[in-house]
């Protein structure tokens, strides 16, 4: 549908409706990142479009058993990346409605942390992240909390092997990022926040990889959706689209809370 005739709304009144919820629940997409600097992955200089890697097969998971190096090789250069970027003001703003118990948590299709570097608590990561990581042999969790450091750190000890290692087995660590072919994750717990929210903000998300994108549609609570283009979402009584960049959108609405 073409969601730019729902209803708008300005920074202020946003800023008010969330400043008079109670549990404000977020759904993220890619565009949250896309401002820290994450490059499109297809884009011109992306870490697909080089030629260095297999883009159909990075995020295989038949594949990653069979040669886990060409993901160890890719995760090299995308850790390299994440080193350098930040979180968004639009990342540091939802991390301090938590702290400021305006928000429950948030809901992300990201993999890449920056919810966690922000200071986000309660995250639900659907298609996982670099944030813990798993023996794929003897099961075990390896890690929790896993920062670019970290990852850093397991890749140079290991320069011998392409890919790291687990210290009980020695079998073959992959981070919990959810792999084509794989279940998506946290689901449940991404329903209860969704079905007890009473502000639901969608932002950066176009809504068309499943089955994340039905999750915006588990509530009846007032929802706000942030895009810079089309989302796909069906209309709802109480739902208001804002096309728009995020950041520059949010720094309105910081601006007008902290007037
Ligand atoms: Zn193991």
């Amino acid at each position: 549908m073409n969601n730019r005739r729902l209803p708008s709304l300005t920074p202020e009144q946003c800023g008010s409706r969330i400043l008079d919820a109670k549990c404000i629940v977020a759904f993220t997409g890619a565009g949250i990142s896309t401002a820290a600097g994450i490059p499109d992955f297809r884009g011109p200089n992306g870490l697909y479009t080089t030629g260095k890697y297999n883009a159909d097969k990075v995020f295989e998971i038949d594949y990653f058993h069979k040669h886990p190096e060409m993901f160890y090789e890719f995760s090299r250069d995308f850790i390299q990346i994440l080193k350098k970027i930040q979180p968004t003001i639009t990342h540091r703003f939802l991390a301090r409605l938590e702290s400021e118990d305006l928000l429950t948590g948030v809901i992300t299709q990201n993999i890449d942390t920056l919810h966690h570097r922000a200071g986000s608590i309660n995250i639900a990561e659907v298609h996982g992240s670099y944030w813990s990581a798993s023996c794929l042999s003897c099961n075990q969790f390896i890690k929790n909390g896993a920062t670019l450091d970290w990852w850093e750190e397991q890749m140079t000890q290991s320069p011998r092997s392409p890919v790291v290692l687990c210290p009980h087995c020695g079998g073959i660590i992959k981070p919990d990022v959810v792999f084509f072919g794989e279940p998506v994750r946290d689901l449940d717990k991404a329903e209860t926040m969704i079905k007890s929210c009473d502000l639901l903000l969608v932002l950066g998300s176009s809504l068309t990889v499943y089955p994340a994108a039905l999750l915006p549609q588990l509530t009846s609570a007032s929802t706000i959706v942030v895009n810079q283009g089309d989302v796909m979402i069906s209309f709802r009584q109480d739902m208001y689209f804002i096309l728009s960049d995020l950041d520059a959108f949010f720094k309105k609405v910081i601006d007008f809370i902290d007037s």
